[in-house]
């Protein structure tokens, strides 16, 4: 019987035709990864390969690494397998990953978005035979409203808490979801002010040609009182802890796909939630996989046995991929902070 084209080992995503791993999770000799969060791209690799946009903030992640890169579109040939990236619209330089052996196309999909975010690649469908795909947020309550809707009710926060004199922290991911918020938020309603982990993926990306408005870093002397009605952009972590101190009585956000959900947001040390979600939602979920063509559809990442039910119910060979992959984990999982004191 012939080997498939994927299969999943105890380290990860693999391809026998060409010996390597696609976002491993353990130490393997060759790694092809899809975009720099921690889930996906892992330290340890003897060999990386990633798209020129991505390798940046991988390496800024990872230190002193063994990394080549291949443009979007590109083909090259790894053993008996062709290898692409495509764009994912994740967050910038983050890619599908098509792999062909023998006329056979298998797509893996990594973290994805259907819809432009202003600074990331837009996704691309490509056309497979089979399509591994996340589903972080596989169920229908998950629908998005169009990022303009939801940047002007970030905006209008941000400007009636500035009349106030106040400062509006807003939580979001170092990597992608505050570039994001940065790069499409209405600076000329105040200063923003960042959180060392997000000015250093900042500089990366700026260092790449990426516009991004003028940002000052937060640094233990920063005397919040000198920008009054600041923008401040904090990680999920220091939102709620002694970090925000400096900044008074600020009023808090967060900006999150799992905002949705009224649960979460309420257990956030957060005033308001944005719901802002680098990952595709229900309908974007769904569109993309007819996009591919693919009949079997390998899902991941999130809502699995829910989400491959409804592809079975809708005719696909729907499978579950047991991987170790955490979407947008740093939103759901990590310890919740304390309550602000102000
Ligand atoms: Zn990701
Ligand atoms: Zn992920």
């Amino acid at each position: 019987m012939r080997q498939p084209v994927l299969t999943v080992t105890d380290r990860g995503i693999y391809c026998p035709a060409g010996d390597f791993f696609i976002d491993p999770w353990r130490p393997v000799d060759r790694a092809l990864i899809t975009h720099g969060h921690s889930d996906h791209a892992r330290p340890g690799h003897a060999r990386y390969l990633s798209t020129p946009a991505a390798a940046p903030v991988i390496r800024h992640r990872l230190g002193d690494i063994r990394i080549a890169t291949q443009l979007y579109g590109e083909q090259s040939k790894i053993g008996d397998a062709t290898v692409s990236f495509h764009p994912a619209g994740h967050v910038p330089g983050s890619a599908q990953i098509r792999v062909e052996v023998a006329g056979e196309v298998w797509v893996v999909s990594g973290d994805y978005k259907t819809t432009p975010d202003g600074l990331s690649e837009p996704f691309e469908p490509v056309r497979a035979h089979a399509f591994v795909t996340e589903c972080t947020f596989g169920l229908p309550v998950f629908t998005w409203r169009p990022q303009f809707e939801v940047m002007a009710d970030v905006n209008a926060w941000w400007r009636a808490n500035a009349a106030e004199g106040r400062a509006s922290v807003l939580g979001a991911y170092a990597l992608g979801k505050a570039q994001r918020l940065l790069a499409n938020v209405d600076a000329s309603i105040g200063p923003i002010l960042t959180h060392g982990a997000v000015e250093a993926v900042n500089a990366v990306l700026r260092a790449q040609g990426l516009a991004l408005p003028p940002t000052i870093r937060v640094t233990p002397d920063l005397d919040a009182h000198d920008y009054p009605g600041a923008l401040v952009l904090a990680t999920p972590s220091a939102l709620g802890s002694p970090w925000m101190r400096r900044f008074g009585p600020a009023s808090t956000a967060f900006a999150s796909g799992w905002m949705a959900l009224r649960g979460i947001r309420r257990r956030r040390a957060a005033d308001r939630g944005f719901v802002l979600s680098d990952h595709a939602d229900w309908p974007g979920l769904n569109a993309a996989i007819r996009e591919t063509g693919a009949e079997t559809i390998l899902v991941t990442h999130g809502y699995t046995s829910v989400f491959r039910r409804w592809l079975a119910e809708q005719g696909f060979d729907a499978r579950i991929v047991e991987t170790e992959f955490e979407g947008e984990a740093i939103d759901a999982s990590e310890p919740e902070p304390e309550p602000t004191t102000p």
